[in-house]
């Protein structure tokens, strides 16, 4: 028999450390087979470590149903959760390794200036620009056909996170919300995009308002939305389905910069909070806190794995006509 490694801890098992029995989770509609490691699997949720080991029949039949996630979502998740296996074995330092970046001055010296290199600053979202004013008509129906081809694909890409972050949610994953967030603002900043409103309605009703995703869309919103550029799509199919929750956290924020007499502080408290990626995870503790942002660097080629491994399902639906 084997053990969940680090019960209760956001520690990953490797395949060092962890058994190899395996469980069978039954997926989708269909419920088509998934043999996934137990061990894995209970050292990221929460959910399946209650399953597994707790006295349900799971734990005595060694498989489970999971008929309310998608095989596409699924197979996402799955991807990640082996990608944590080379995670956890190298992202946590060796003692020697400790001892080297506690007494060795050099090394010391040289974390610093990673550190400084790494600022980071300039996380504008606004997606206003006032650069193609001179662009002939046609090119500009071009774009703007092209832009609302990538806003969809966008929108996809986005809905793809969502329906990850909901089974994160349901199946109690916290190091995966954690790294759908990562994901997500990292590559909104790179391309200057944040999700689009009709992902709100969605979020609200199968989150809880207090989730990091819907707090980011939240703080999101306040900084950077401008109803003037909504199209009457938005006005007229997603406004009357913007939860109260959104709107009211939404109006609150802006309300509080737009009467203060501290405007600018409040807007530097905003943009603050969105830069650091930590204000939307969930940490064990403030240690743990530490370590998250200590391994930004480290963590970022896993961010990119999930990133990438949601790209097919954003292009499957087209099947790329090529024409
Ligand atoms: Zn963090």
């Amino acid at each position: 028999m084997s053990r969940p490694n680090g019960a209760g801890s956001s520690k990953s098992a490797t395949f060092l450390t962890m058994g190899q029995d395996l469980v069978e989770l039954n997926v989708g509609e269909n419920g088509t087979p998934f043999m996934v490691h137990k061990d894995l699997l209970c050292s990221q949720s929460e959910y399946f470590r209650r399953a597994f080991n707790g006295r349900f029949q799971e734990s005595e039949d060694g498989f489970t149903h999971v008929t309310d996630v998608s095989e596409n979502t699924f197979k996402i998740f799955q991807q990640w959760l082996y990608g944590q296996v080379a995670r956890g074995a190298t992202s946590v330092k060796t003692s020697f390794e400790r001892l080297m970046v506690t007494d060795n001055p050099m090394r010391n010296g040289k974390d610093k200036n990673e550190a400084g290199n790494n600022g980071n600053a300039g996380h504008s979202y606004s997606v206003d620009s006032d650069d193609d004013n001179d662009d002939a008509d046609g090119e500009q129906d071009e774009q703007v056909e092209e832009k609302s081809e990538a806003d969809k694909r966008y929108h996809e890409l986005i809905d793809c996170f969502l329906d990850l972050f909901i089974f994160a949610d349901r199946y109690e994953t916290r190091q995966l919300r954690n790294d759908i967030i990562s994901a997500m603002r990292n590559y909104n900043s790179e391309i200057g995009y944040f999700p689009t409103l009709e992902c709100v309605p969605k979020a609200f009703e199968h989150l809880p308002a207090t989730s990091t995703f819907c707090q980011y869309l939240i703080r999101t919103y306040a900084w950077n939305w401008n109803p003037a550029t909504d199209g009457k799509d938005e006005i007229d199919n997603v406004y009357p389905l913007l939860p109260h929750a959104f709107t009211l956290n939404v109006m609150l924020i802006n309300c509080r910069r737009a009467n203060s007499f501290k405007k600018k502080k409040y807007d530097d408290m905003l943009v603050a909070e969105l830069i650091d990626l930590c204000n939307f995870h969930e940490h064990e503790d403030e240690a743990a806190r530490n370590d998250c942002k200590a391994s930004k660097e480290h963590d970022k080629v896993f961010l990119r794995n999930l990133l990438v491994s949601c790209m097919p399902v954003v292009e499957m639906p087209q099947d790329k006509p090529n024409t």
